[in-house]
């Protein structure tokens, strides 16, 4: 089964509201494992859209428009698609009396335009509006469903969840699932060169990189008649690829890397306390965005003159003067100094070039060091980023998030 998603609405031809409503339609047909060919914008406009509406009944087995069944003159996506489909529209009693239940509610008098809601083609499943007037309906007519959808999202979407969701979802045979695995620290064309064995000869799962800011995420999709089976068939999958990724995956879904490491240092009970320079702040902040972490995160402190490195963190005017503020043996000495500060298992330190001015031909724009000191060792990587301040600003924090995920979990497996 194929489908296509018909927006109405001039404003979105004008580009004044985005056609959200498609992509959530998308979304969810997508996992119901039916194919959207087509997603075609159009006007109020009643000759441009019975065109459309035409080719798409050429074309497509389930039409799904959004948009125009309200009561004003230009809202025609009933009228028009009734008349191209050779339907009448007929008073649907309920649907009126609802509208005036709802007028009396917020004690308004209802306009005879309100009326022209309740009209419906004949012979169609009436969809109730939970929250607005506007009824929705669904037309079985000549191999074809066709579904009309009110415009606004907040009545669109629970209209097509509780309605039109089940009702596809009984006539289809497939579901679409999927898992996806997020990834650092292996970029998207090393991570197929690590899975082309399983991406030549993909079929059912499917695996699809894609890359996000700094990261990569795997999704993995099975089509099968339900989520259950859906599973089993992408579990030995992703067994496979954790073992082949192993450390580089971090976690799945929708959960950040930020989110991982603030569960990991709760769940572990680890105290962190941060120094930062380039970053002015950002790896803090990341870490901090996890609810409860206040037990785990101590301190954070932004340092970044060499006198508030010195002053703050103890870090050594020699040091400074013989290394560079940009250097490993700086960037060690202010993980050291922020741990002593904050009484925590973690000291870890950020300094380095964001750019865009201020790099040398041996210290060039994005050359990052991040220093971790624990009570049993110290460590420090140097990174080399590129792109512009903002990316390099993220790509440090990130990179320093999975210092941390990576101490945590190596210490753990240590000690088992
Ligand atoms: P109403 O009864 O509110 O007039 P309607 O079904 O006639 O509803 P429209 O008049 O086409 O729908 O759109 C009403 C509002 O819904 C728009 O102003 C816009 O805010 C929102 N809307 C319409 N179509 C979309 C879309 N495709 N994506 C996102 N929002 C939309
Ligand atoms: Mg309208």
């Amino acid at each position: 089964m194929n489908a296509e998603i018909i927006a109405v609405g001039t404003e979105l031809l004008l580009g004044e509201i985005l056609n959200t409503n498609a992509q959530f339609l998308s979304q969810n047909l997508s996992n119901l494992g039916i194919d959207v060919y087509f997603q075609t914008v159009v006007g109020d406009n009643p000759k441009r859209l019975k065109e459309t509406f035409e080719t798409a009944l050429t074309r497509a087995d389930i039409i799904i428009l959004t948009g125009g069944l309200g009561p004003t003159k230009d809202d025609l996506t009933k009228e028009t698609v009734a008349q191209t489909m050779g339907l009448t529209l007929e008073l649907h009693t309920e649907s009126l009396q609802k509208i005036k239940v709802f007028f009396s509610s917020i004690h308004r008098e209802m306009t005879i335009n309100n009326e022209k809601q309740a009209y419906l083609p004949k012979g169609c499943m009436a969809l109730e509006n939970h929250h607005g007037t506007a009824p929705g309906c669904l037309i079985e007519h000549q191999q074809k469903v066709v579904v009309m959808l009110p415009g606004p999202p907040q009545e669109m979407k629970p209209m097509f969840t509780k309605y039109v969701y089940p009702y596809l979802r009984s006539k289809g045979t497939n579901i679409i699932y999927s898992r996806v695995l997020r990834i650092f620290g292996v970029g998207e064309s090393a991570l197929e060169e690590m899975l082309s064995d399983i991406m030549e000869n993909q079929h059912n799962p499917t695996i699809a990189p894609y890359a996000k800011q700094g990261e990569v995420a795997l999704r993995i999709t099975a089509k099968c008649e339900s989520e259950e089976t859906a599973k089993k068939m992408i579990a030995p999958l992703e067994k496979t690829i954790r073992q082949r990724l192993g450390f580089n995956v971090y976690g799945e879904g929708n959960t950040p890397l930020a989110e991982v490491v603030g569960s990991l240092l709760k769940e572990k009970g680890k105290t962190v306390a941060v120094a930062e320079s380039c970053t002015g702040g950002l790896l803090s902040e990341q870490i901090t965005r996890s609810p409860g972490i206040s037990k785990c995160f101590i301190t954070g402190a932004i340092t970044y003159s060499n006198e508030s490195k010195i002053k703050l963190l103890n870090v050594s005017p020699q040091t400074l003067d013989k290394y560079g503020a940009v250097s490993e043996q700086t960037a060690l000495e202010m993980a050291e100094g922020v741990k002593r500060l904050g009484g925590t298992d973690i000291g870890i330190s950020i300094t380095g070039i964001a750019g865009p001015d201020g790099g040398t031909q041996e210290k060039p724009v994005g050359c990052i060091y991040i220093g971790v000191v624990t009570n049993d060792k110290s460590t420090c990587k140097k990174i080399n980023l590129v792109g512009d301040r903002l990316k390099i600003r993220n790509m440090t924090a990130m990179h320093a998030l999975d210092m941390i995920r990576h101490l945590i979990v190596e210490h753990v497996s240590e000690k088992k």
